[in-house]
């Protein structure tokens, strides 16, 4: 029986206060599980709200690892290797890399036992695609790449316009968008280092970068004008929500889309009445995980595909990403504190990029 080990909670809380080890092993195979070894997990502020019990979607607690008391696994995205294979799954072959089919799983731990529905292939994954890139393919650059897709017909030269546009979902945007022959403004927040940002964003491609004081200018209307060359702007992107959210609203032109799916700010936007009434300007909302909650495995299949693709091509570039280590020596305690350092770097954006867990 394989030693295995995961990082739980029992209860709803800080998670450096909740989260524990739990060593147990991996069962008997039943006939339509599939084991499987992580390769590596990030922890992405969503997991951290989740252990915290303030996320919406709340993994069963449950003695099934053989624990005392019921407990969760943290962790809602990764890649794992397939190690075993019951006698009825059909579709898998031990080393293939696999991603969960859905959020709440739990994904901060060495090994699964779980139906092989729960997991998914990544097709065309291969050497030339990086275990960072691939643990994290199912939340930033999949939402970016939906947004981009799903709410509005864009052709080729279209533009978009993003906040929050040096977040790590807005760089998939920039990058996505710069692959697919989209052009992109992006609003961000003023700093003592601007230009430095500016540079980097224009590395990935974007193709206008504005403050968000710029963006409430009057003479920023002429400009954009001029930039869009009469193109009409349809859709927006708003991961920061409040004031600057409403601003995205006014640029757009008739039946134009703001797409929320991020509130930084933590402020409520105001809508306009001006663009409803006369440019029928639409407010919808974007949401990952109901997503992939309603639709198909193949369609799921076909974006990690088309994203693999573009990694492949060096269009997409990694996150940026600092370690942590869990030794498969380790001890608990070992293992415990580097998580835990690494789980309140994620809250409060203190580190240097996503931490990501190799195991
Ligand atoms: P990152 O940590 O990479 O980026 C955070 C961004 O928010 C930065 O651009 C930062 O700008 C900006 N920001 C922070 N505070 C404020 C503020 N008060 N006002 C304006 N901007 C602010 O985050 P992610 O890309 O991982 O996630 C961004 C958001 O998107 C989160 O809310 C996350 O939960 C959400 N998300 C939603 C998904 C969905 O399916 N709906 C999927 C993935 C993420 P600065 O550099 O200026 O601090």
């Amino acid at each position: 029986h394989v030693p295995a080990r995961a990082m739980v909670y029992a209860q709803y809380g800080k998670p450096s206060e909740v989260l524990r080890v739990h060593k147990h092993a991996l069962p008997d195979i039943k006939p339509q599980d599939v084991h499987i070894r992580f390769l590596a997990a990030p922890i992405n502020p969503a997991d951290c709200n989740q252990v915290e019990g303030v996320y919406p979607i709340k993994p069963p607690f449950n003695t099934s690892l053989g624990s005392d008391e019921p407990v969760a696994v943290g962790g809602n995205e990764g890649v794992a290797e397939v190690i075993a294979l019951g006698d009825q799954v059909k579709g898998f072959n031990v080393g293939d890399k696999v991603v969960m089919a859905q959020a709440g799983r739990g994904t901060w731990r060495t090994h699964a036992a779980l139906p092989a529905s729960e997991v998914q292939l990544l097709p065309g994954f291969n050497n030339q695609v990086s275990l960072v890139h691939a643990a994290t393919l199912t939340v930033n650059p999949s939402t970016a790449y939906r947004m981009l897709n799903d709410f509005v017909e864009l052709k080729e030269g279209d533009y978009v316009i993003q906040n929050g546009a040096n977040s790590a979902v807005g760089q998939f945007v920039i990058q996505i968008a710069h692959a697919w022959g989209l052009k992109t403004i992006n609003v961000v927040r003023d700093r003592p280092n601007l230009d430095e940002l500016k540079e980097y964003l224009t590395s990935l491609g974007a193709t206008h970068i504005l403050t968000e004081e710029e963006l409430s200018k009057r003479e920023t209307r002429s400009k954009l004008k001029g930039w869009l060359d009469g193109r009409k702007l349809r859709l927006a992107l708003n991961c920061v929500g409040g004031k600057n959210a409403t601003e995205l609203g006014r640029y757009l032109d008739h039946e134009g889309k703001h797409v929320t799916y991020g509130a930084m700010s933590k402020q409520p936007m105001a809508v306009p009445a001006a663009p409803l009434i006369f440019k029928d300007v639409s407010y919808h909302g974007f949401w990952v995980s109901r997503w992939t909650d309603t639709h198909s495995r193949q369609e799921r299949e076909a974006m990690f595909g088309d994203l693999i693709d573009l990694i492949k091509q060096g269009k997409l570039r990694e996150p940026v990403w600092e370690k942590v280590s869990w030794k498969l020596n380790a001890s608990e305690q070992e293992i415990e504190t580097a998580f835990k350092e690494a789980v309140d770097k994620g809250i409060t954006g203190f580190g240097k990029g996503k931490q990501i867990v190799f195991f």
